[in-house]
């Protein structure tokens, strides 16, 4: 699907969803589809080649109000929804937070995230290596915005483990998943216990 396109969606009956990640559609569709019966949801980059506007707000809602509006804007559809996240370790004060993706520099490079937490976290005794990761979710319609939070509570664990995931899964250790990193889940295990999974059951709730 491209441009010219976007004039035959129905736009009370279509929800862009402003990621480039097709399982975030697939997660965001299965939890929020329910709750908007009728509702086709439709990833941005089907519709066009847009281009990433600059997040810099200084909140994770903030973030995700700013890719929601984006896609609003450059598709011309009223409804878009779309998600901001990081992990947040309280011996860093909350850090690396909405700089997740490019704590290390280049942005999304999952290797050097991961190499600066572990340095960072090195001498951090286990009691002290609590961290979650959030989830903030923003729906937008029309002028109307909507918004979801949640979080994943865990442990920043010493050494890497897991190939599953992205990002700083295969350091972090669920509460609810004790002695397995986010890393060595099924996509099914992390999708049940996860902080977008939570901030999309909030943002249920209030559609
Ligand atoms: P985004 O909001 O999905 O773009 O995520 C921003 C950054 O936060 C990612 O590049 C990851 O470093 C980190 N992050 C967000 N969600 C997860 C997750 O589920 N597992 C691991 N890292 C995550």
């Amino acid at each position: 699907m491209k441009d010219r396109e976007i004039n035959e969606l129905d736009p009370v009956k279509t929800v862009v969803v402003a990621t480039g990640n097709a399982h975030k559609v697939t997660e965001i569709e299965a939890i929020l589809a329910p709750v908007m019966p009728g509702v086709r949801f439709v990833a941005l980059g089907e519709l066009g080649d847009f281009p990433d506007p600059v997040e810099d707000g200084s909140t994770f809602f903030d973030n995700a109000l700013i890719k929601a509006r984006a896609a609003q804007a450059e598709t011309g559809l009223p409804m878009a929804v779309a998600d901001d996240s990081g992990l947040c370790v309280d011996a860093l004060d909350g850090a690396p937070g909405i700089f997740s993706a490019r704590w290390a520099g280049e942005h999304g490079n999952d290797a050097a995230n991961n190499e600066k937490l572990m340095a960072q976290m090195a001498d951090v005794p286990e009691a002290e290596r609590t961290a979650r990761f959030h989830s903030s979710v923003v729906l937008v319609r029309g002028d109307e915005v909507l918004c979801g939070d949640g979080d994943c509570e865990g442990l920043v664990g010493f050494e890497p483990r897991g190939d599953g995931g992205f990002g700083y899964d295969p350091l972090f250790l669920p509460n609810d998943t004790p002695g397995k990193t986010m890393a060595e889940l099924t996509p099914d295990e992390k999708n049940a216990i996860s902080h977008r999974f939570h901030a999309l059951e909030d943002l249920s709730t209030k559609l």
